[in-house]
Protein backbone atom coordinates (compact mmCIF):
# COMPACT_ATOMS: atom_id res chain seq x y z
CA UNK A 1 0.00 0.00 0.00
CA UNK A 2 1.55 3.32 -1.20
CA UNK A 3 -0.85 5.61 0.35
CA UNK A 4 0.75 8.89 1.97
CA UNK A 5 3.97 8.86 -0.42
CA UNK A 6 4.42 11.00 -3.33
CA UNK A 7 5.88 9.01 -6.77
CA UNK A 8 7.14 11.33 -9.75
CA UNK A 9 7.16 9.55 -12.90
CA UNK A 10 9.36 11.59 -16.06
CA UNK A 11 8.27 11.91 -19.14
CA UNK A 12 4.80 9.94 -18.27
CA UNK A 13 1.66 12.11 -20.27
CA UNK A 14 2.13 8.67 -22.66
CA UNK A 15 3.58 5.01 -23.28
CA UNK A 16 5.61 3.51 -20.54
CA UNK A 17 5.37 6.50 -17.92
CA UNK A 18 2.07 6.70 -17.90
CA UNK A 19 1.30 3.10 -17.54
CA UNK A 20 3.83 3.27 -14.26
CA UNK A 21 2.05 6.49 -13.00
CA UNK A 22 -1.67 4.53 -13.30
CA UNK A 23 -0.29 1.49 -11.36
CA UNK A 24 1.42 3.38 -8.60
CA UNK A 25 -1.72 5.38 -8.34
CA UNK A 26 -3.69 2.05 -8.26
CA UNK A 27 -1.90 1.11 -5.23
CA UNK A 28 -2.57 4.56 -3.56
CA UNK A 29 0.51 6.58 -3.97
CA UNK A 30 -0.22 10.22 -4.63
CA UNK A 31 1.54 11.11 -8.36
CA UNK A 32 3.07 13.69 -10.48
CA UNK A 33 3.10 13.41 -14.01
CA UNK A 34 5.83 15.16 -16.42
CA UNK A 35 6.23 16.36 -19.53
CA UNK A 36 8.14 18.98 -21.44
CA UNK A 37 4.79 20.12 -22.56
CA UNK A 38 1.94 22.63 -21.10
CA UNK A 39 -1.52 21.50 -22.89
CA UNK A 40 -4.64 21.63 -21.10
CA UNK A 41 -4.90 17.70 -22.23
CA UNK A 42 -1.61 17.29 -19.99
CA UNK A 43 -3.54 18.70 -16.59
CA UNK A 44 -6.80 16.93 -18.07
CA UNK A 45 -5.02 13.79 -17.98
CA UNK A 46 -3.36 14.07 -14.40
CA UNK A 47 -7.17 14.93 -12.73
CA UNK A 48 -8.69 12.27 -14.75
CA UNK A 49 -5.87 9.68 -13.39
CA UNK A 50 -6.84 11.29 -9.19
CA UNK A 51 -10.59 10.79 -9.96
CA UNK A 52 -10.26 7.27 -11.04
CA UNK A 53 -7.79 6.38 -8.06
CA UNK A 54 -8.80 8.40 -5.15
CA UNK A 55 -5.18 10.14 -4.74
CA UNK A 56 -3.88 13.35 -5.66
CA UNK A 57 -2.50 13.66 -8.80
CA UNK A 58 -0.30 16.24 -10.65
CA UNK A 59 0.97 17.28 -13.66
CA UNK A 60 4.09 19.61 -13.83
CA UNK A 61 6.29 20.75 -16.73
CA UNK A 62 10.01 20.52 -17.17
CA UNK A 63 12.08 20.21 -20.06
CA UNK A 64 14.57 17.54 -18.93
CA UNK A 65 17.10 18.17 -21.79
CA UNK A 66 18.10 20.77 -18.90
CA UNK A 67 19.54 20.07 -15.85
CA UNK A 68 18.28 23.23 -13.94
CA UNK A 69 14.69 22.43 -15.15
CA UNK A 70 14.91 18.52 -14.10
CA UNK A 71 16.45 19.28 -10.71
CA UNK A 72 13.13 22.53 -10.22
CA UNK A 73 10.86 19.33 -10.86
CA UNK A 74 11.79 17.60 -7.82
CA UNK A 75 11.73 20.67 -5.47
CA UNK A 76 8.72 21.91 -7.02
CA UNK A 77 6.73 18.67 -6.09
CA UNK A 78 7.94 19.21 -2.51
CA UNK A 79 7.85 15.78 -1.58
CA UNK A 80 9.63 12.23 -3.38
CA UNK A 81 9.57 9.20 -2.01
CA UNK A 82 9.12 7.51 -5.74
CA UNK A 83 11.50 8.29 -8.58
CA UNK A 84 10.96 7.32 -11.09
CA UNK A 85 13.33 8.36 -14.07
CA UNK A 86 11.46 7.31 -17.50
CA UNK A 87 11.86 10.20 -20.09
CA UNK A 88 13.58 8.97 -23.18
CA UNK A 89 13.81 9.68 -27.21
CA UNK A 90 15.52 7.22 -29.81
CA UNK A 91 17.62 8.25 -32.82
CA UNK A 92 19.32 5.91 -35.68
CA UNK A 93 22.23 6.21 -37.45
CA UNK A 94 26.01 5.22 -38.47
CA UNK A 95 28.13 6.61 -35.70
CA UNK A 96 29.90 9.04 -38.62
CA UNK A 97 26.37 10.17 -39.59
CA UNK A 98 24.81 10.70 -35.95
CA UNK A 99 23.93 14.04 -35.21
CA UNK A 100 25.82 15.45 -32.05
CA UNK A 101 23.00 18.06 -30.90
CA UNK A 102 20.90 14.26 -31.51
CA UNK A 103 23.42 12.32 -29.00
CA UNK A 104 23.89 15.70 -26.94
CA UNK A 105 19.85 15.95 -26.54
CA UNK A 106 19.60 11.76 -25.76
CA UNK A 107 22.59 12.20 -22.98
CA UNK A 108 20.93 15.12 -21.78
CA UNK A 109 17.26 13.74 -21.22
CA UNK A 110 18.18 10.02 -20.57
CA UNK A 111 21.39 10.35 -18.64
CA UNK A 112 21.98 13.54 -17.07
CA UNK A 113 18.50 14.00 -15.94
CA UNK A 114 18.24 11.34 -13.66
CA UNK A 115 21.63 12.52 -12.12
CA UNK A 116 20.01 15.87 -11.76
CA UNK A 117 16.61 14.27 -10.57
CA UNK A 118 18.32 11.88 -8.12
CA UNK A 119 20.65 14.41 -6.54
CA UNK A 120 17.70 16.54 -5.45
CA UNK A 121 15.83 13.55 -4.44
CA UNK A 122 17.98 11.76 -2.50
CA UNK A 123 18.74 14.03 0.13
CA UNK A 124 14.73 14.39 0.76
CA UNK A 125 14.58 10.39 0.66
CA UNK A 126 17.07 10.36 3.59
CA UNK A 127 15.25 13.09 5.62
CA UNK A 128 11.77 11.19 5.13
CA UNK A 129 13.53 7.92 5.76
CA UNK A 130 12.21 5.56 2.91
CA UNK A 131 13.25 6.20 -0.79
CA UNK A 132 12.48 4.13 -3.66
CA UNK A 133 14.11 5.08 -7.22
CA UNK A 134 13.53 3.38 -10.51
CA UNK A 135 15.53 4.63 -13.46
CA UNK A 136 13.66 2.75 -16.78
CA UNK A 137 16.91 1.68 -18.58
CA UNK A 138 16.24 -1.26 -21.18
CA UNK A 139 17.99 -4.15 -22.85
CA UNK A 140 19.81 -1.60 -24.75
CA UNK A 141 21.51 -1.00 -21.31
CA UNK A 142 22.83 -4.50 -21.10
CA UNK A 143 23.66 -5.43 -24.79
CA UNK A 144 24.17 -3.19 -27.61
CA UNK A 145 22.53 -2.92 -31.60
CA UNK A 146 23.78 -1.02 -34.20
CA UNK A 147 23.59 2.89 -35.40
CA UNK A 148 21.77 3.38 -31.43
CA UNK A 149 24.78 4.64 -30.35
CA UNK A 150 23.71 7.51 -28.37
CA UNK A 151 20.68 4.96 -27.05
CA UNK A 152 22.93 2.37 -26.07
CA UNK A 153 25.60 4.70 -24.56
CA UNK A 154 22.90 6.49 -22.51
CA UNK A 155 20.98 3.28 -21.30
CA UNK A 156 24.87 1.90 -20.01
CA UNK A 157 25.02 4.79 -18.52
CA UNK A 158 21.50 4.86 -16.52
CA UNK A 159 22.59 1.44 -15.71
CA UNK A 160 25.86 2.46 -14.21
CA UNK A 161 24.61 5.73 -12.44
CA UNK A 162 21.79 3.10 -10.53
CA UNK A 163 24.41 0.89 -8.94
CA UNK A 164 26.36 4.40 -7.79
CA UNK A 165 23.02 5.70 -6.01
CA UNK A 166 22.12 2.07 -4.61
CA UNK A 167 25.84 2.22 -3.23
CA UNK A 168 25.32 5.77 -1.48
CA UNK A 169 22.38 4.76 -0.16
CA UNK A 170 23.15 1.01 1.09
CA UNK A 171 22.63 1.91 4.64
CA UNK A 172 20.16 4.08 4.45
CA UNK A 173 16.47 2.73 3.95
CA UNK A 174 16.30 3.58 0.33
CA UNK A 175 16.57 1.68 -2.83
CA UNK A 176 17.86 1.82 -6.30
CA UNK A 177 17.21 -0.24 -9.36
CA UNK A 178 16.91 -0.13 -12.97
CA UNK A 179 14.32 -2.13 -15.00
CA UNK A 180 15.31 -3.04 -18.48
CA UNK A 181 12.22 -3.83 -20.66
CA UNK A 182 12.89 -5.31 -24.12
CA UNK A 183 9.77 -4.33 -26.73
CA UNK A 184 6.80 -2.73 -24.74
CA UNK A 185 3.35 -1.92 -26.33
CA UNK A 186 3.15 1.67 -26.72
CA UNK A 187 1.49 3.85 -28.95
CA UNK A 188 5.22 4.52 -30.43
CA UNK A 189 5.76 0.82 -31.21
CA UNK A 190 2.21 0.66 -32.81
CA UNK A 191 2.95 2.96 -35.43
CA UNK A 192 6.29 1.03 -36.54
CA UNK A 193 4.15 -1.91 -37.39
CA UNK A 194 2.40 -0.24 -40.79
CA UNK A 195 5.62 0.95 -42.28
CA UNK A 196 7.24 -2.69 -41.45
CA UNK A 197 4.22 -4.40 -42.89
CA UNK A 198 4.72 -2.00 -46.00
CA UNK A 199 8.51 -2.09 -45.96
CA UNK A 200 8.70 -6.08 -45.92
CA UNK A 201 5.82 -6.64 -47.94
CA UNK A 202 4.51 -8.75 -44.38
CA UNK A 203 1.11 -9.28 -42.92
CA UNK A 204 0.66 -7.73 -39.31
CA UNK A 205 1.64 -11.14 -37.33
CA UNK A 206 4.62 -11.93 -39.41
CA UNK A 207 6.19 -8.56 -39.34
CA UNK A 208 5.85 -8.30 -35.73
CA UNK A 209 7.42 -11.71 -35.26
CA UNK A 210 10.10 -11.68 -37.33
CA UNK A 211 10.68 -7.79 -37.67
CA UNK A 212 10.27 -5.72 -34.51
CA UNK A 213 10.54 -8.96 -32.16
CA UNK A 214 13.17 -10.42 -33.61
CA UNK A 215 15.70 -10.58 -30.71
CA UNK A 216 12.38 -11.31 -28.69
CA UNK A 217 12.29 -14.85 -27.83
CA UNK A 218 9.10 -15.02 -26.45
CA UNK A 219 7.86 -13.31 -29.87
CA UNK A 220 5.63 -11.25 -27.05
CA UNK A 221 5.42 -7.40 -26.42
CA UNK A 222 5.66 -6.54 -22.74
CA UNK A 223 3.06 -4.32 -21.56
CA UNK A 224 2.88 -0.55 -19.53
CA UNK A 225 0.84 -2.19 -17.21
CA UNK A 226 3.32 -4.99 -16.76
CA UNK A 227 6.24 -2.35 -15.86
CA UNK A 228 3.80 -0.56 -14.04
CA UNK A 229 3.52 -4.01 -11.94
CA UNK A 230 7.27 -4.16 -11.25
CA UNK A 231 7.60 -0.80 -10.54
CA UNK A 232 5.18 -1.77 -7.64
CA UNK A 233 6.81 -4.98 -6.76
CA UNK A 234 10.21 -2.57 -6.29
CA UNK A 235 8.11 -0.04 -3.82
CA UNK A 236 7.05 -3.36 -1.78
CA UNK A 237 8.34 -4.51 1.72
CA UNK A 238 9.47 -7.46 -0.63
CA UNK A 239 11.68 -5.85 -1.95
CA UNK A 240 13.42 -3.90 0.23
CA UNK A 241 17.31 -5.95 -0.03
CA UNK A 242 16.90 -5.50 -3.88
CA UNK A 243 19.37 -2.61 -4.70
CA UNK A 244 21.52 -1.55 -7.21
CA UNK A 245 20.77 -4.36 -9.73
CA UNK A 246 18.22 -4.57 -13.00
CA UNK A 247 15.05 -6.46 -13.82
CA UNK A 248 14.92 -7.64 -17.07
CA UNK A 249 11.47 -7.57 -18.69
CA UNK A 250 12.29 -8.93 -22.00
CA UNK A 251 10.62 -11.92 -23.16
CA UNK A 252 14.14 -13.60 -22.64
CA UNK A 253 15.95 -11.23 -24.73
CA UNK A 254 19.09 -10.90 -22.81
CA UNK A 255 19.23 -14.85 -21.80
CA UNK A 256 20.93 -15.64 -25.25
P1 LIG B 1 7.03 7.54 -25.23
O1 LIG B 1 7.55 8.36 -26.36
O2 LIG B 1 5.61 7.16 -25.20
O3 LIG B 1 7.41 8.22 -23.85
C1 LIG B 1 8.52 9.07 -23.68
C2 LIG B 1 8.13 10.14 -22.69
O4 LIG B 1 9.25 11.01 -22.48
C3 LIG B 1 6.98 11.01 -23.19
O5 LIG B 1 6.10 11.30 -22.13
C4 LIG B 1 7.71 12.27 -23.64
O6 LIG B 1 6.87 13.40 -23.61
C5 LIG B 1 8.80 12.34 -22.62
N1 LIG B 1 9.90 13.23 -23.01
C6 LIG B 1 10.62 13.23 -24.16
N2 LIG B 1 11.49 14.25 -24.14
C7 LIG B 1 11.34 14.90 -22.97
C8 LIG B 1 11.95 16.05 -22.38
N3 LIG B 1 12.90 16.77 -23.02
N4 LIG B 1 11.53 16.44 -21.15
C9 LIG B 1 10.54 15.75 -20.52
N5 LIG B 1 9.94 14.67 -21.02
C10 LIG B 1 10.33 14.25 -22.23
O7 LIG B 1 7.96 6.22 -25.25
P2 LIG B 1 8.02 4.97 -24.22
O8 LIG B 1 8.20 3.79 -25.07
O9 LIG B 1 6.94 5.00 -23.22
O10 LIG B 1 9.43 5.25 -23.51
C11 LIG B 1 9.59 5.48 -22.13
C12 LIG B 1 10.99 5.02 -21.69
O11 LIG B 1 11.08 3.60 -21.87
C13 LIG B 1 12.13 5.61 -22.49
O12 LIG B 1 13.22 5.89 -21.64
C14 LIG B 1 12.49 4.51 -23.46
O13 LIG B 1 13.82 4.60 -23.89
C15 LIG B 1 12.25 3.29 -22.59
N6 LIG B 1 12.05 2.01 -23.29
C16 LIG B 1 10.99 1.81 -24.14
C17 LIG B 1 10.81 0.58 -24.74
C18 LIG B 1 9.65 0.29 -25.67
O14 LIG B 1 9.64 -0.77 -26.31
N7 LIG B 1 8.64 1.14 -25.77
C19 LIG B 1 11.73 -0.45 -24.48
C20 LIG B 1 12.78 -0.23 -23.61
C21 LIG B 1 12.94 1.02 -23.03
Amino acid sequence: DLKGKTAIVTGSNSGIGLGVVRELARAGADVVLNSFTDRDEDHDLARAIGDEFGVTARYIRADLSKGDEARKLIEDSGRCDILMNNAGIQHVAGIEDFPTERWDAIIAIMLSSAFHTAAVAVPMMREQGWGRIINLASAHGLRASPYKSAYVAAKHGVVGLTKVIALETAQDPITANAICPGYVMTPLVEDQIPDTMKKYDMDRETAIKEVILERQPSKDFATVEQIGGVATFLCSAAAAQITGTTISVDGGWTAR
